[in-house]
């Protein structure tokens, strides 16, 4: 059945980036009409931040914490829409925040009040949110305009935006974006999870799981990415915002360089050590800078379970440098179950950085998780997705 009441926009997708928009297109005088397939909107903005959603971060940058084929894309966007545009809007609806970390904004109880104010600010704007509504295909009509098919109805409207999101939550997610793009002859940069714990592979598995629980500040590197920050044990293998940001950076048959010991040349450290009290054990020595279940484990495997006076130079040297750069061969990710963002996505070439309306389909759009840009974590997926959304809604 076709809808007789059709609106000017159909947004597909009740998240970050479609409600973003929603509202500001509403604002704009356009008939909003928002299509989510789940039965609330806002599902991962209420999940987000351990439910207290990093909303965004002060720091952001476009031109660092950003990963795309096209680095420059979200250059344009970020710029138009900063984190104290919507801090300003935060604070307009008398949300209490604070910075965790890092530039990190938080709500200061419960990310509902994130959801709560994206929906008023919806009603506000006349925008009509319609929930269980999922999206199945998104077809160009030969007269201008498209036909968005749901499970019960064909809805038609000039212009509809893609603000479906990634893969990530699985529950939640639906690879919608990606495959719109394929059938409407859009590339895709082929996704993959990110922020997202990296497993151990079938010989380090035995040997670390028993320290699942451990965590300790340290230094994750991959190729020229490096992150210093928590690292978690886990029994499927490393977790902790460190591991969490270089798992977007992290290949397959690629190795983790882990620095156990940021601030200290361990070698350096044990030789020194060594030579004020030789009768110390190891163990104990290390146990002055690591958890003491880490050094347990690694008695007699990392080093000989002795006194330091009994060590050549030769040894400390390898205790040395597998503490500061232990050699981590992930055997995989933990994958979309638990990633909190999807790398990759409808390629940039295809959608202009100031309106994102898609160059082959005019009238049809993208926003948000959708489009190859992946924030680091920290509150910049979030910021792209507002600055997207709200931008997108000033040219439609
Ligand atoms: C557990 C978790 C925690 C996170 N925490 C943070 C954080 O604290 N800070 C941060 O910056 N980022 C965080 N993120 C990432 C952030 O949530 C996303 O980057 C952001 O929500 C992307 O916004 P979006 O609008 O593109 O997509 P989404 O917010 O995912 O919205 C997409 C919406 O589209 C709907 N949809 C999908 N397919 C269809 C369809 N076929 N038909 C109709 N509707 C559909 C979905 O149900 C969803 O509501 C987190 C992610 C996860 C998974």
């Amino acid at each position: 059945m076709a809808d007789r009441q059709s609106p000017d926009v159909i947004i597909i997708g009740a998240g970050a980036s479609g409600l973003m928009c929603a509202i500001h297109a509403g604002y704009r005088g356009l008939r909003v009409l928002v299509l989510e397939k789940g039965p609330k909107a806002g599902l991962k903005i209420l999940v987000s931040g351990g439910g207290r959603c990093n909303f965004t971060n002060i720091f952001a940058d476009p031109r660092k914490q950003f990963l795309s084929r096209n680095p420059r894309f979200c250059i344009s966007a970020m710029s138009r829409y900063a984190p104290a545009d919507f801090i300003a809007m935060v604070e307009a609806h008398g949300i209490a925040y604070h910075e965790k970390t890092l530039g990190q904004l938080f709500c200061d109880e419960t990310s509902r009040d994130i959801v709560a104010m994206l929906l008023e600010q919806c009603n506000a704007a006349g925008v009509d949110v319609r929930l269980h509504q999922e999206v199945s295909a998104v077809t160009p009509n030969e007269a201008g305009g498209f036909e968005v098919v749901t499970g019960d109805r064909t809805y038609t409207a000039g212009k509809v935006v893609i603000a479906s999101g990634g893969l990530s939550l699985p529950k939640i997610a639906s690879d919608l974006a990606f495959r719109t793009a394929n059938r409407l002859g859009l590339e895709v940069v082929p996704p993959r999870a990110a922020l997202v714990p990296l497993t151990w592979n079938s010989d380090d598995k035995p040997v670390y799981e028993s320290l699942s629980g451990v965590s300790l500040d340290a230094e994750a590197s991959c190729g020229d990415a490096s992150f210093r920050e928590s690292i978690l044990f886990t029994h499927r293998g490393m977790s902790g915002p460190a591991m969490l940001q270089i798992s977007s950076f992290w290949r397959e048959g690629k190795s983790v360089h882990i620095d156990l010991l940021p601030d200290c040349d361990a070698a350096a450290w044990l030789v020194s050590e060594q030579e004020k009290n030789p009768q110390q054990r190891i163990a104990s020595l290390l146990k002055k800078r690591l958890p003491n279940r880490l050094v347990e484990t690694l008695a007699g495997g990392w080093f000989p379970d002795t006194k330091t006076g009994s060590v050549s130079p030769g040894e400390i040297a390898d205790v040395g440098a597998r503490l500061n750069q232990w050699v981590f061969r992930p055997g995989g990710s933990e994958g979309y179950r638990t990633a909190e963002v999807t790398l990759g996505g409808i390629d940039t070439k295809e959608v202009s950085s100031k309106t994102f309306e898609v160059g082959k389909h005019p009238g049809l759009y993208a926003i948000g998780e959708a489009l190859d840009v992946t924030g680091w974590l920290g509150g910049y997926n979030f910021q792209w997705a507002w600055a997207s959304g709200w931008c997108c809604a000033q040219h439609l």
